[in-house]
């Protein structure tokens, strides 16, 4: 359903920047309706989240106690990562293999607080290198695609490096940061949050845009991903962070408290290239502003009211004078001038319907999840 007229959700921030919005009579928008009707009566944050949790972990220690380490967790550097790998070691006793993928954009704090977990909790870290130069090749590919989704290879490279590692190795548990606190509202599709692993999208782009072969690139597709390695190769997805009261300042002070770890201004500022894609590129380019998913998730879950986030999301995260400084950056790092990315920026705006994807088959995927109560958010 296409909204002619501007409309903001009464109470969370969710706009008619996102085309498929609706809304009911009170003006609350579906995120809201679904959070309520269907995260929150099946979500448990508190004791008998501990309790479904713990049969869980005792299965993973009994599972793993043969060897060096009994779980793989995927670490950004970001809090949601980072608390999984404290919780997973000093909460509940678990021997995690901390494993990264440095895409090349890795900011220096981003760094730093991977360093101190290690340090501070005495665990071993595994960190897989992309290809810079191929890294490079697939991003200048998606810049030049005019598509919002020019996250996509890192993000593909995370989640692929990840999971072939698992696979490789003999993990069958992976823990992730994923969780309902403060990702309750999922950015829409249309944002640019497209599935990173829908291959066909990312070779139909590489294949009009790219210069070089993609040699090394960690690449998964996203049934491969979805399907072989959860029900072939038995790998469990762990939330872990969904069984227990998370609230994201509180786990951030604690582990400053703890460990000297840093904040970030924003949600995905660990790396420098979606620090620029969500502050700049998105807001500027397609009128797209993340921080309205974010924040939301925040005011659904009680950590933030909805005046805070209108008067955060009234203002830009990053000073002017700073954003120019990240344009730079960013253009010098692709090897492109300042003028060539500006004139990319101005290109005429495409999405991810104007290329090759699997979107009907991702969406039919999500039907059965969503009836087998495997994803309970609102997804589109
Ligand atoms: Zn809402």
């Amino acid at each position: 359903m296409s909204q002619s007229k501007y409309q903001i959700c009464s109470n969370c921030i969710m706009d008619t920047t996102d085309p498929d919005i609706a809304f009911d009579e009170r003006g609350w928008c579906d995120y809201c309706r679904n959070f309520y009707e269907n995260i929150l009566p099946n979500w448990y944050p508190n004791e008998q989240g501990a309790k479904m949790l713990a049969p869980v972990i005792d299965k993973i220690k009994k599972d793993g106690k043969e060897r060096d380490h009994d779980c793989l967790i995927g670490i950004s550097g970001g809090i949601d990562s980072s608390y999984v790998a404290y919780i997973a070691k000093e909460k509940f006793d678990l021997n995690p293999l901390l494993f990264h993928v440095d895409a090349g954009w890795n900011t220096q704090v981003s760094v730093n607080n991977i360093q101190r977990l290690v340090d501070g909790l005495d665990l071993d870290l595994y960190t897989e290198v992309v290809d810079w130069s191929e890294m490079k090749d697939l991003q200048l590919a998606f810049f030049k695609a005019q598509v919002p989704n020019i996250d996509i290879p890192q993000d593909l490279s995370f989640f692929s490096a990840l999971y072939s590692f698992a696979v490789k190795n003999n993990f069958k548990y992976i823990l992730t940061g994923g969780n309902y606190s403060t990702e309750c509202v999922r950015e829409p599709n249309e944002w640019g949050a497209y599935y990173p692993t829908d291959m066909r999208f990312v070779k139909d782009i590489h294949r009009r845009f790219g210069q070089r072969p993609l040699k090394t690139f960690p690449t998964a597709d996203i049934f491969k991903y979805k399907l072989y390695y959860r029900y072939i190769k038995g790998i469990k997805v762990v939330k872990p962070l969904n069984y227990i009261p998370y609230i994201k300042e509180d786990a951030i002070k604690e582990l400053t408290d703890r460990f000297g770890w840093q904040k970030y201004a924003q949600k995905h500022h660990e790396s420098r290239f979606t620090k620029f894609v969500e502050c700049f590129w998105l807001p500027r380019k397609f009128g797209f502003e993340r921080r309205k998913a974010h924040l939301s998730s925040l005011i659904l879950t009680n950590q933030m009211t909805r005046k805070e986030a209108l008067e955060r999301i009234a203002k830009p995260e990053i000073d002017e004078q700073t954003m120019m400084q990240e344009f730079e950056y960013v253009a010098k790092k692709l090897d492109l001038t300042v003028s060539e990315l500006q004139e990319l920026f101005e290109g005429k705006n495409k999405n991810y319907r104007d290329y090759k994807n699997k979107m009907f088959f991702i969406t039919l995927g999500t039907k059965v999840m969503q009836i087998l109560g495997l994803e309970k958010r609102v997804v589109r």
